[in-house]
């Protein structure tokens, strides 16, 4: 499906109205683009979506709830910050999607994640509309109880807008087991009610096994798929994993699990390589370090070795197969020649849009170069979120073996369907194309179904 000159009129034009209706925006632009470059082709033989304006309603957010959240140090200061959930479409379930915390976090960010969340929690199969939140909170350097008491002011306005059957949200950058915990508690106690609002909780309040390696072992399982369908394993392959946060380090732990050599980590601070590769042992210290003493990543290299590269990314040492798991535009246009240049054969996202535009373009002149776009391959989290909504409904746990037997399923699932929509007249697979389009079907059939509102 090439695009003709009138498409890219029609894109343009499309995008025009995206960039004056949402202006400073352009995290938002970014991802819209990303879709409207694969849609507006597939719609073009079909004028009811056009005409009834699908794509356009889709890229309007339902609503955005901004709030005041104020909270105190413990040296007694007042601190003020900014809250947001952004409920971008719930057309196929109820709105779900992380909460970030991180001093970048603005408006724009968190619309595009929404955004990109509606096209993967409808390739997961599971009935979940796409919406995300969060705030510029830095919990860097924070004590446990400040960053108790910034959770429980997030969550005294966030209850407002939020329930098992309305909008169900997760972690994401900056929100793992502690921060869910905290939110969980305090939104117990506001509503009076045990229910399952949150996902991501911890085992012993309505948790999901395997929720928390679920985003790593999904991208992991994403670029197995990849492989086999050309006929390859990721066996022996040598690896280069970006972050070193949940995403990250899950990653790592089913790569090395897979045979694969990891080589790297990384934080915003720098990134560590390791030529001898990551074994279980180390994986577990550095998840301490994260998780526990709340280190950096540098501090590996006192400990095992290996060297220490500061203020830079990775993506120079070369490898077989890259797993961006640290943010998005983590990989430019230059980085990507680079990953081609030293015969990297594969890119699976488990960040939220780690490649920029260029690099994408970049990308997709090399069509040898696998490439699962994040609505896919980092779709393994939210479909064990979703699995964990069921858990919740049902008043169970399951096991290990069957959460994971699910995820596994929902993976293949999702790379048939880029298989089914994406491959090209010559016979390569753009997963981009197939994961927008069939992302888009499902939502876009809802809201058709529905009528015009
Ligand atoms: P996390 O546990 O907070 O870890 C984030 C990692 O990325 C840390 O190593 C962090 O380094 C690094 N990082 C964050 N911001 C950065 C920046 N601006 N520049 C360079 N490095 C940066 O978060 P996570 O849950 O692993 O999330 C990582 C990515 O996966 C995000 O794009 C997120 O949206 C995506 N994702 C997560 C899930 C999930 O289930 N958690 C699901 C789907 C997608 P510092 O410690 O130095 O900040």
């Amino acid at each position: 499906m090439s695009m003709s000159k009138h498409m890219a009129e029609d894109l343009a034009t499309f995008m025009d109205g995206v960039e004056r209706r949402n202006p400073g925006e352009p995290e938002f632009h970014q991802a819209v683009h990303e879709v409207a470059m694969d849609i507006i082709p597939y719609i073009a033989d079909k004028p009811i979506y056009k005409e009834l304006k699908i794509l356009e309603r889709m890229t309007e957010p339902d609503r955005i709830v901004s709030f005041r959240v104020v909270w105190q140090d413990d040296n007694g200061d007042i601190r003020v910050n900014r809250g947001y959930r952004v409920q971008q479409n719930n057309a196929i379930g109820p709105y779900k999607g992380g909460i970030r915390f991180h001093p970048t976090v603005t408006q724009s960010v968190l619309k595009f994640l929404a955004f990109e969340q509606v096209f993967k929690n409808s390739l997961t199969g599971l009935p979940m509309g796409g919406g995300k939140g969060g705030a510029d909170f830095n919990p860097k350097g924070k004590s446990d109880l400040e960053v108790m008491r910034f959770c429980q002011a997030f969550m005294t306005e966030l209850a407002k807008h939020i329930g098992p059957d309305t909008d169900v949200p997760a972690g994401d950058i900056g929100v793992g087991a502690r921060e869910v915990g905290y939110m969980f508690g305090q939104y117990k106690r506001l509503v009076n009610r045990f229910e399952g609002v949150l996902t991501g909780k911890a085992l012993e309040f309505g948790g999901s096994r395997i929720r928390t390696e679920a985003t790593g072992y999904g991208a992991v399982y994403m670029m197995q798929d990849m492989l086999s369908h050309h006929g390859e394993t990721i066996d022996g392959k040598v690896c280069v994993v970006s972050g070193s946060g949940n995403v990250a380090t899950y990653c790592a732990e089913k790569l090395i699990q897979l045979g694969a050599k990891v080589v790297t980590l990384s934080d915003s601070s720098g990134f560590v390589h390791d030529p001898e590769g990551f074994t279980q042992e180390k994986l577990n210290w550095v998840m301490d370090l994260k998780n526990k003493r709340r280190g950096r990543i540098e501090e590996y290299t006192r400990e095992f070795g290996g060297s220490y590269h500061e203020g830079q990314e990775p993506w120079g040492v070369p490898c077989d197969l890259a797993f961006p798991c640290a943010t998005q535009n983590e990989i430019d246009g230059e980085e990507a020649r680079t990953l081609i240049k030293n015969g990297c054969r594969g890119i699976s996202e488990g960040a939220n849009m780690p490649t920029t535009p260029e690099a994408i373009k970049v990308i997709q002149d090399h069509p040898g170069l696998l490439h699962a776009p994040s609505k896919a391959a980092n779709a393994g989290g939210v479909a064990v979120s979703g699995l964990e909504m069921s858990q919740n409904s049902l008043r169970l746990q399951w096991s290990r073996e069957e959460v994971d037997e699910r995820l596994r399923g929902i993976i293949r699932g999702i790379h048939d369907q880029c298989v089914e929509f994406g491959t090209t007249a010559e016979g390569h697979v753009d997963y981009f194309r197939g994961a927008n389009i069939a992302g888009f079907n499902k939502v876009a059939s809802a809201m058709l179904a529905y009528g015009v509102m």
